[in-house]
């Protein structure tokens, strides 16, 4: 695997994510088993976030608790699977201000389309987890971090459940600075750039619009 790239092999990650796989899985179960593999991931991603330290009292005496920033962790869904992450990780952080990035594969060229951006005011400050499942040719993944990296965040992760070989190349030739985290490297693209073997399109299978 190419430097970093970080693949959470997990068995109960590799669990759920085999029954996400499964064309019988419905939306219900399909969107439950994403939110359970999104709070895996996170916490992997947010393992190399700075801890401050400050004294608190317990019942029983005086200690050290250590504390993350949590109101400057931003989670960033790329719209519109990237909410299946995204609900997932609010609950867990729920300080954590959501920044959503719109994006849609234009049919013919397969290119990455904006046509939404909002962020919080506080991204130079933050940490950032850019949060979109399906990581196949890795367009959109590129364009979105091209525009989160326009608001100087102090860092910035990648996220997804599934990686085509293709994407993570292409991601780490425009940005090689960003870590990937992915539950699956898979084989590759088919001609419509669907991931195989993939989950199929992740979106319609959350939102069930297929
Ligand atoms: N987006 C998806 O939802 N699935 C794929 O396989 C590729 C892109």
């Amino acid at each position: 695997m190419p430097g970093n790239v970080s693949v959470v092999d997990h068995p109960l990650v590799q669990h759920k994510l085999s029954i996400m796989r499964d064309k019988q899985t419905d939306s219900v179960t399909f969107r439950a088993l994403m939110s359970d593999v999104a709070k895996v991931l996170g916490l992997e991603a947010i393992k190399a976030f700075p801890l401050s330290t400050k004294p608190i009292q317990t019942p029983l005496m005086e200690t050290s608790g250590h504390f993350l920033d949590c109101g400057n962790i931003c989670l960033v869904s790329v719209l519109r699977a990237g909410n299946g992450f995204s609900e997932s990780l609010s609950s867990l952080i729920p300080e954590a201000p959501v920044a959503h990035v719109g994006l849609f594969r234009d049919p013919v060229t397969y290119q990455a389309i904006e046509y939404y951006f909002k962020v919080p005011p506080n991204m130079p400050e933050c940490n950032v987890l850019v949060l979109d499942p399906m990581l196949a040719t890795g367009h959109s993944a590129v364009a979105a971090l091209d525009k989160i990296k326009q608001t100087n965040p102090k860092s910035i992760c990648f996220i997804c459940l599934v990686a085509a070989p293709e994407g993570i190349k292409y991601l780490q030739s425009y940005h090689p600075d960003v870590p990937v985290y992915t539950a699956a490297v898979d084989d590759g693209l088919n001609e419509k750039k669907y991931i195989i073997p993939g989950l199929g399109d992740a979106g319609d299978r959350l939102y069930r619009t297929q």
